[in-house]
């Protein structure tokens, strides 16, 4: 994995840029040893570092803003940091650039049960907004299996998912109203309370933009009510054949689940020896699926599902009987990423979206990947929504072995560009998948994308190196071609 090379001149401007920093961020907010600096060094995709050249850690909106005008007026890069949970590289820190941490904006501002919504700073967590508004019976829907320490503005950034967005959408469905600070100090304030903003869908177009566009420094989100009954199914299956085949039968049947994930053999037993669960340890393939709503609702569905899994050859079917076994359910499943963390000195964690009645042919042709790259593979994925997570098992430490993982890792995501799916779910492009990006796009797709960058940050200063595979110049891509002097489009004005 290349990053652009750094720039010599700013980095001999280091004392110069750090000086202009803490003009504007006074005392702790400005960091430039070395020890301190390494905290910043890499986000959860641990596979690469890079001690970023000053972090600078502002607390009002304010301060970003000066600290973005005087980047851009120093030609300084900066990357956007949240809580550093990033699976893609994304907060991937840059040699000669400046790590803007939003960690000190963590303010629950508003809690507006009327309008059911809240106005949080970026830096609270996920689960920071639940807590805040549990006492009065709502919650934040959208909960990423990091949601005790990813931050909403982080959420923003990566447009992330979790167990519950197959019923009630991903980040990009609940957040209402955003203030972002553009490169040049401009602060933006997009979307409200209400629902439906005129104009362009610009908060559509910064939720996923992974600290290209512009900083977030306030979100406004949608608060739900808790649903009055919430329960979990576990479904065990001799073959993840028998899984995939049931969720494709569960979905098609017109049920919704308020989650639907599937785990493999290795990924089941990893969490149960980590939590203690009461995970089946016989089958091959686990299945929880949770239905909400009314009581009578959740109780005929439930008998539905369980019928259909009978049908698909469940061995095992489990119905929680208390809130406290739910939560057991699916503590398993939320802590299958640190529990493979248990059995393999190091994992790499793919993100991948395919049609779901393609499930079982891609889980069996990355077998197949398995044995050819001679490394483990476990499985764990939102699989109501198609997004596969392969956890791939290696050992930093064994010459060639990362290698090995990041082609296996690749083959995957090319595989699921080939059934009709696409290279990320909820993770991003980071760093991770910028180089597969033309698997998914061709040029003039890019173009167009890197044209919208270009409107926000023409000097390509805020996160450079990520997502794209090449950063064109914006007057390169501004260029208009004239073919044997004739415009195209002779008919529109030109300004
Ligand atoms: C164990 C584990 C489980 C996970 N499970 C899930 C899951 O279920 N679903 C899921 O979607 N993700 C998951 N993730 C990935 C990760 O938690 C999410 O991508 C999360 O949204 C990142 O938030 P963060 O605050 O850590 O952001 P960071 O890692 O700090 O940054 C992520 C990206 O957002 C940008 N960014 C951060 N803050 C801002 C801001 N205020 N303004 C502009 N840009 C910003 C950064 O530049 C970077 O590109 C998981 C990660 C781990 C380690």
């Amino acid at each position: 994995m290349k990053m652009p090379i750094p720039d010599a001149a700013i980095l001999a401007r280091r004392e110069e840029i750090a000086a202009a920093l803490r003009a504007i961020v006074p005392g702790e907010g400005v960091i430039t040893a070395e020890s301190e600096r390494r905290a910043y060094e890499s986000d959860g995709l641990t596979a690469y570092r890079t001690l970023p050249l000053v972090v600078v850690l502002p607390s009002t909106t304010e301060q970003v803003s000066a600290v973005l005008r005087t980047c851009q007026a120093m030609g300084v890069k900066v990357v956007p940091r949240g809580s550093g949970t990033s699976l893609s590289g994304g907060a991937l820190p840059l040699e000669d650039g400046v790590l803007l941490g939003l960690g000190k904006f963590s303010r629950v501002l508003e809690v507006d049960l009327d309008n059911r919504c809240a106005r949080v700073q970026p830096g609270v967590t996920n689960l920071g907004i639940t807590n805040a508004v549990a006492h009065a019976g709502f919650y934040y829907a959208p909960d990423p299996s990091s949601q005790i320490a990813c931050s909403i503005g982080g959420n923003v950034a990566e447009n992330s998912g979790g167990v519950h967005c197959l019923k009630y959408g991903l980040t990009t469905n609940n957040v209402l109203g955003l203030e972002i600070v553009l490169i040049d100090g401009t602060i933006l304030r997009l979307g409200g309370k209400h629902l439906d903003s005129p104009g362009y869908d610009l908060i559509g177009v910064l939720t996923g933009s992974e600290g290209l566009l512009g900083v977030v420094t306030e979100v406004t989100v949608r608060l739900l009510r808790r649903p009055a009954t919430q329960r979990a199914v576990l479904m065990g299956f001799p073959s993840s054949e028998a899984g995939g085949d049931c969720v494709a039968r569960i979905i098609g049947a017109g049920i919704i689940p308020g989650g639907l994930e599937m785990m493999d053999k290795p990924a089941i037993h990893a969490a149960e020896a980590f939590v203690h669960a009461g995970y089946p340890l016989d089958v091959e393939a686990l299945l929880i699926c949770e239905l909400d709503g009314p009581e009578a609702e959740v109780d005929h569905l439930i008998e539905r599902v369980e019928a259909i899994a009978r049908d698909c050859g469940a061995v095992s079917c489990q119905v929680s009987a208390s809130e406290e076994e739910r939560l057991r359910f699916w503590a398993g499943r939320k802590a299958a990423f640190p529990a493979v963390g248990r059995i393999s000195p190091d994992y790499y964690c793919m993100d991948g979206t395919i049609p779901r009645k393609r499930l079982t042919e891609v889980l069996s042709r990355m077998q197949e990947m398995s044995r050819r790259h001679g490394l483990r593979v476990a499985n764990v994925f939102h699989a109501g929504d198609g997004n596969l997570h392969p956890l791939i098992l290696y050992d930093a430490n064994v010459p060639g072995e990362l290698e090995r993982a990041e082609e296996f890792g690749s083959d995957i995501l090319r595989l699921c560009v080939e059934v009709g799916g696409v290279l990320t779910g909820e993770h991003g492009v980071g760093v991770e998948k910028r180089d597969l990006m033309e698997v998914q796009f061709g040029p003039e797709d890019l173009a167009q994308q890197q044209r919208l960058k270009c409107a926000f940050d023409p000097d390509g200063l805020l996160n450079p190196g990520k997502v794209f595979p090449t950063l064109h110049r914006c007057a390169e891509l501004g260029r208009v071609h004239v073919h044997h002097g004739e415009t195209r489009f002779p008919d529109l004005p030109r300004f």
